[in-house]
């Protein structure tokens, strides 16, 4: 890594994906304003924080109660599926490793859009299995037919909606369309990562009606609980059966238990999930007409996080707001002049706003 001013962190050619951070603790640095990692800019909510603490003096137990059926029930319920469709895992990363591994191989790849989250393809050169990226469409959404045509004998088609780092989602009849057409035996992986910060549609009921789809969820985005590590896989027994292939029922007590908990209240909240996602499309309306009113371009977004464009090379605006202690995470190949930036509280996108306009006098 090359380091211009303090604790900025450049990547360089060859630099590993995971290396290529420079928002987070890994590098020491920790802004005032942190909204580069697409965190929440809160935490979990009061009342699952309570049922959480509650918990910890019986953690004696790996199971001192309910708490993991409770959360399967829980989840299941909500998105109509039988309570054996769902499973709950330390975080989404795991499972997301899990699934690249089970259902890629040399032989049967993964495809995944260029751009979108680099997690499954990183798992899936390191496994040593063939990868391919489509390019997004002009309008930076994912090509469903471009998918399919690109590799028509994958093992897995990875769906990020809305995506990282675009913050578009992806229709579930676009969805429908892939599952229908994708050979037999592949899986479509749905990660709804940031499903709730949108008011897209899951596609968990292509899993209520058996198909040969995952649906992901994680913790760490509108629920706050990042931290916590906590994730659900929504599908078929079966496929859950080969994601844990090597070490089978020990994942259910491989969970921080306060993290279960807290999770299974934070899914009831229903008027505070939409309470949520309101202050964020708030922030978010504000940031884009302040760049609408400066002339700066930027990817309309469904999601808490979206691409500016400066027009100028991406790395030396972010050291500039970095350095006003605002930090707004990284560029992204093959974009040198964009930033993804992370909706945050109203007060720290205003906090964006004052360092942006400083930085564009
Ligand atoms: N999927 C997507 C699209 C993500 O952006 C992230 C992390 N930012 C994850 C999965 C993994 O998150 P976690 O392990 O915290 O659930």
């Amino acid at each position: 890594l090359g380091v211009l001013g303090a604790g900025v962190a450049v990547a360089t050619a060859g630099t590993p994906v995971w290396a290529q951070r420079n928002d987070g603790p890994e590098e020491g640095n920790f802004p005032k304003v942190r909204i580069g990692s697409n965190e929440c800019w809160t935490g979990p909510f009061p009342v699952a924080q309570a049922a959480a603490a509650k918990i910890v003096s019986h953690a004696n137990f790996y199971h001192p109660g309910t708490e993991v059926t409770d959360f399967k029930k829980t989840l299941a319920t909500i998105e109509g599926v039988p309570v054996d469709h769902v499973l709950p895992w330390p975080g989404s990363s795991d499972p997301l490793s899990r699934i690249v591994v089970a259902f890629c191989s040399p032989q049967k790849g993964l495809v995944t859009a260029d751009v979108s989250y680099e997690q499954p393809w990183g798992t899936a050169e390191w496994a040593g299995a063939k990868v391919t990226k489509v390019p997004l469409t002009p309008d930076y959404r994912h090509d469903v037919k471009a998918m399919l045509a690109a590799n028509p004998d994958a093992g897995l088609y990875y769906i990020c909606s809305p995506n990282n780092p675009t913050g578009t989602l992806t229709p579930v009849a676009d969805i429908e369309w892939l599952v229908a057409n994708k050979p037999a035996g592949s899986i479509v992986l749905v990660d709804e990562a940031y499903l709730h910060f949108s008011h897209g549609q899951s596609a968990a009921p292509l899993v209520a009606q058996g198909k040969d789809v995952i649906v992901l969820r994680t913790f760490s985005k509108l629920f706050g609980m990042a931290g916590m590590r906590l994730g659900a896989t929504i599908a078929r027994p079966d496929l859950h059966g080969r994601m844990m292939r090597y070490d089978g029922k020990r994942m259910s007590t491989n969970l921080p238990l306060p993290s279960v908990v807290c999770g299974t209240v934070a899914l009831t909240q229903k008027a505070l999930i939409e309470q949520r996602r309101a202050e964020m499309i708030a922030a978010r309306d504000f940031t884009f007409a302040h760049l609408t009113k400066r002339g700066v371009k930027f990817i309309p977004s469904d999601a808490n996080m979206f691409m500016v464009d400066w027009g100028k090379p991406a790395a030396g605006v972010q050291a500039q707001f970095l350095a006003a202690g605002v930090g707004i995470g990284r560029n992204w190949a093959p974009w040198p002049t964009m930033s993804r930036v992370t909706v945050g509280s109203m007060a720290d996108m205003q906090a964006f706003c004052a360092a942006l306009d400083k930085i564009m006098v």
